[in-house]
Parts: structure tokens; C-alpha cells; sequence
């Protein structure tokens, strides 16, 4: 897989404004938000997108998206509620091709999503 933006801010190549991480997880303030908060949790070990992920994969995902529930907990805004978003290639909106789970909060969602 070719190296991306999101490789550049994990080996701190490029700022980025972190607000956690743990062994296998760095978590981001989107640049471009679109909620009060918008924070992508991102794999350590680059998955190019969800159709590439493998059963060998399982794990990480679901670490991703625990990690993403705690911190939408530890900010107080899980009980009004969020949104978790894994955009997948071109129809899916995927722009950076390092697997990504996008954490929307602070406002109401539409849905269907447009
Ligand atoms: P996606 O379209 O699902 O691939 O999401 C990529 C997201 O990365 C978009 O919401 C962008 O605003 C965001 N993004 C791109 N470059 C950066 C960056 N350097 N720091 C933080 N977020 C970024």
C-alpha cells in the first residue's frame, strides 16, 4: 500500500491535532470538520480501505471502533448520541486510503446521508 497523510501524521512527519492514543490507535481533529466534533481514528498499521480488511484485521477494527466510543463517552456526548462513519472507495467518499472510522458529534445527524 502507498503511504499517505494519514502514515505522515503517525510517524509525526506532519502536525496534526492529536487527541488520543494508545499502541494501535492515533485519533485526529479532522482538518475540514463537519460536526462540533469530528475526530478520525486511524489505524497504526495501514488497512487501505474496509474492502481490503481481512479476517486477520478483526481485531484492530474492533479496536478502532471501541476507541471511538470511549472518547465520544469521555467527552459527555454519547448519551445525546453520534455518528460513526467508515467511508469505503470512490461512492463511498473515500479520499485517503488508509482505513479510517470518522467520530460526528455536537449536532443532529441526517440520515439518509446525502
Ligand atoms: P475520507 O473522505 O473518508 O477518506 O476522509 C478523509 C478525511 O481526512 C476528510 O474528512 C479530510 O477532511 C480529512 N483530512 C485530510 N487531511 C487531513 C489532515 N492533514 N489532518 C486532519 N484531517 C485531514
Amino acid at each position: 500500500m502507498g503511504d499517505t497523510i494519514f502514515g505522515k501524521i503517525i510517524r509525526r512527519e506532519i502536525p496534526a491535532d492529536i487527541v488520543y492514543e494508545d499502541d494501535d490507535v492515533l485519533a485526529f481533529r479532522d482538518l475540514n470538520p463537519q460536526a462540533p466534533v469530528h475526530v478520525l481514528f486511524v489505524p497504526k498499521r495501514a488497512i487501505a480501505t474496509l474492502d481490503a480488511a481481512t479476517p486477520a484485521d478483526a481485531e484492530l477494527l474492533g479496536k478502532l471502533l471501541l476507541a471511538a466510543a470511549a472518547y465520544a463517552r469521555s467527552l459527555g456526548v454519547a448519551g445525546q448520541g453520534y455518528r460513526t462513519v467508515i467511508n469505503c472507495n470512490e461512492h463511498g467518499g473515500q479520499t485517503v486510503f488508509h482505513l479510517h472510522v470518522h467520530l460526528l458529534a455536537g449536532r443532529h445527524m441526517q440520515w439518509p446521508p446525502g
